[in-house]
């Protein structure tokens, strides 16, 4: 157990995964690092390698202190939103992992402990020509029968819960711009939900995502229009920035209505909250502002009996870090995997973590996993260039 390191370099990396993957290292004179990471590409790891001219010769235990201090200090330049706060949350995490390994406890335990031995993941599974299943011509790649081939595929491959994009057939959507679905719209959008529900039945919860495509009549209309399907939760079918608009939907459908990922902390979740004008939460941890931000959404969330769901599209560094607050969360409901086409995910970590249809909770220190330099090397994005070893 070491009590007295002290932070030396902050170090990024962009891994080209199906996202920009933002590899944070935070080094200490004990020759201890910790691994963290934020979402989307070079302009995020540029703010989070300048934080360690706010980090240097700081002790790395003192993490809610030190993750203040940048909030703090980079307040002016969106250190409540955005890249910034994304850059943090990837600082942050490598912080946590670090005071994990330089204390042997896991990260879990240094937010109060797990609720749960294992943490169940939904699998994203995209929409039209995306979909896994996808030897589909173009007239073909929207049809429902497509998805619920899609559907099918994801409980064969053993998982219990997954999600597909709704918004995707801009076609069938006369004007974007007025955020208004006609009837045929929302009829074919309606047709989707109900063969992939019936094709997979008490099999998989399934949800739909509409990346907060639409207003409050047409959101209301298309979350009307699945009511009779079982469907696990609609994400973003309208804006969340002001809270009114998804709380008029929640109180318009039996439709559970789930909003989060693109809200940045605490604060961003509070009217939404309190207002209770959604069904379930959706931070993400490696771009809301990291794990005690995300801590402080679920416990909010729950004293109104709000459950949490976890938006990633992380490699599996920042899919860990959302396993441990998933496991300190009482109110945690499921984690996105939104990478099952990336055969070499796993290998960033020495191997796929999901086992079955969950992720067990690490128990070895900080985050319980290493980062395999190698792996992150051949997959570097153009121009990027790895970590120093220590
Ligand atoms: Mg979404």
């Amino acid at each position: 157990m070491v009590r007295d390191a002290e932070i030396t370099d902050v170090q990024t990396c962009v891994v080209n995964g199906n996202f920009d993957w933002t590899l944070v290292r935070v080094y200490t004179d004990a020759g201890i690092v910790g691994i963290g990471e934020a979402i989307l590409g070079e302009r995020v790891a540029d703010i989070a390698a300048d934080t360690i001219e706010l980090l240097r010769g700081e002790n790395p235990l003192n993490v809610s202190r030190l993750t203040e201090l940048l909030y703090r200090r980079l307040s002016y330049t969106g250190g409540n939103a955005g890249g910034v706060t994304a850059a943090i949350s990837g600082v942050e995490i490598a912080l946590f992992d670090l005071t994990g390994k330089l204390l042997e406890i896991p990260i879990h335990q240094l937010l109060g402990g797990k609720f749960r031995e294992d943490v169940c993941v939904y699998v994203d599974s995209h929409a039209g020509a995306h979909l896994r299943s996808a030897e589909l011509n173009d007239e073909s790649v929207f049809s429902p029968t497509a998805y619920a081939d899609a559907a099918e595929a994801v409980v064969e491959d053993g998982f219990d819960a997954m999600k597909f994009d709704l918004d995707a057939a801009e076609q069938f959507q006369e004007d974007v711009w007025n955020r208004h679905l006609n009837t045929h719209a929302v009829s074919q959008k309606a047709n989707i939900v109900k063969a992939v529900t019936e094709r997979v039945g008490d099999q998989a919860d399934v949800a739909f995502d509409c990346h907060w495509s639409y207003g409050t009549d047409s959101a209301i209309r298309l979350a009307r229009s699945i009511e009779d399907y079982d469907v696990w939760f609609l994400e973003d079918p309208c804006p969340p920035e002001n809270a009114v608009v998804p709380a008029a939907v929640t109180t318009a459908t039996e439709t559970p209505i789930c909003t989060g990922e693109s809200l940045y902390r605490a604060s961003g979740f509070l009217e939404l909250i309190t207002s209770q004008s959604v069904d379930i939460v959706q931070p993400d941890p490696p771009k809301c502002g990291g794990l005690r931000e995300t801590r402080r959404i679920a416990e909010l969330a729950d004293l109104y009996e709000i459950p949490l769901a976890l938006h990633n599209v992380a490699s599996p560094i920042g899919t860990l870090a959302c396993v441990h607050v998933a496991a300190a969360c009482s109110n945690f409901l499921a984690l996105e995997y939104h990478a099952r086409e990336v055969e070499w995910w796993g290998d960033l970590i020495g191997g796929n973590p999901i086992d079955g249809k969950a992720i067990p909770v690490p128990d070895a220190p900080g985050l319980g996993v290493d980062l395999d330099l190698d792996v992150v090397e051949s997959h570097l994005s153009d121009g990027e260039t790895l970590f120093d070893e220590m």
